[in-house]
């Protein structure tokens, strides 16, 4: 099949699920050398990171076909996923009911705090540190007899992936629109979903382009394990099989050198919150954003890498709330 068959085939199935904005611009970047490029996703939303708002283009749309009338979103007090969804199910008349990690004692500040003016505290559910790898069947023991339907941590799911797969389709517009391609695409993995999206659509459309994947939660065989699985989902999508030899060659996998885990940050990440938004006159968040920045600069001189290559922004900025004492002084 021809590329743009394959690519009509991949939209047809994706695309017209919902009408959240699915469509950010790509622009150089000051900086990182002038063969280096930045997709706005931090511009599909304000309230929602965009990686998060792409996974819904389809997670929503199912939940309403299924007539769902209340959901459990699982995650951290201060996770990206809980405040987006939050908001789109509120919207779609789903109560969301949250199982949080920790007790109840998570500081009221930053993602936790504007959370807190979605959900109430009477649909708060915390799981102790010591439950939290039970955290999704005490989720389906309290969903199942009220039909209630669960999301695990970053809607890490089927349902969302198509939803996913909107943003390597819409890079594919960018270098259209642009004229050129993109040898390296840079992005972080936090459930992984949006990387393996990107991935394995290259992948499925024969594209000559490596995606650098910064591992911020997970290590590489964690990653490699769910890559595998959402390979059979692609498949049954597309009907069509995948080699693994093609999607092999078309991934590195990176870890972070500096606040490796997850949510960890320090003053070289604040700094370069700081840095970013003097030179490049855009926010980055510390938890995800500034690190693959951070990173990707490091990658792109170390590797020598000149072809163009292009830093996915995926958003997340409201987090930045949360760390305001932080930022003083730069
Ligand atoms: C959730 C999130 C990620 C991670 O996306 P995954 O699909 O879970 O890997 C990266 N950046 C930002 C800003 C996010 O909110």
């Amino acid at each position: 099949m021809k590329i743009s068959l394959k690519i009509t085939h991949l939209k047809q199935k994706i695309s017209s699920l919902s009408d959240y904005n699915q469509s950010s611009r790509v622009h150089s970047l000051r900086s990182f050398g002038s063969n280096c490029f930045v997709k706005r996703d931090d511009e599909l939303g304000f309230g929602i990171s965009g990686s998060k708002l792409r996974k819904y283009v389809s997670l929503i749309p199912h939940l309403k076909q299924k007539k769902i009338q209340e959901a459990v979103v699982i995650g951290s007090s201060y996770s990206n996923n809980v405040l987006g969804l939050s908001q789109l199910l509120i919207e779609q008349s789903i109560k969301p009911t949250l199982f949080l990690l920790g007790d109840g004692t998570s500081e009221k500040i930053g993602n936790y705090l504007l959370t807190s003016l979605f959900v109430p505290e009477s649909s708060i559910h915390w799981v102790p540190r010591e439950e939290w790898p039970q955290v999704e069947s005490l989720a389906e023991k309290y969903a199942k007899p009220r039909g209630a339907f669960v999301i695990p941590e970053g809607a890490l799911m089927p349902e969302a992936f198509p939803g996913a797969i909107t943003l390597p389709l819409d890079i594919l517009r960018n270098e259209e629109n642009l004229g050129l391609s993109f040898s390296h695409i840079f992005t972080e993995a936090g459930s992984g979903l949006t990387a393996i999206a990107t991935i394995l659509t290259l992948a499925y459309l024969e594209k000559q382009t490596c995606v650098h994947v910064f591992l911020l939660a997970d290590d590489k065989d964690i990653f490699i394990s769910k890559l595998q699985n959402f390979k059979r989902h692609f498949e049954r999508l597309t009907s069509q099989d995948l080699e693994w030899e093609e999607v092999g060659k078309r991934f590195q996998l990176h870890i972070p050198i500096t606040a490796k885990s997850f949510g960890s940050v320090n003053k070289t990440i604040m700094q370069q919150v700081a840095e970013i938004a003097r030179a490049e006159g855009f926010l980055t968040d510390p938890i995800y954003s500034a690190k693959l920045f951070l990173e990707a600069r490091r990658i792109i001189k170390e590797q020598g890498l000149n072809g163009n290559n292009l830093i996915v922004h995926s958003g997340g900025g409201l987090t930045l709330m949360g760390f305001q004492d932080q930022l003083v002084g730069f």
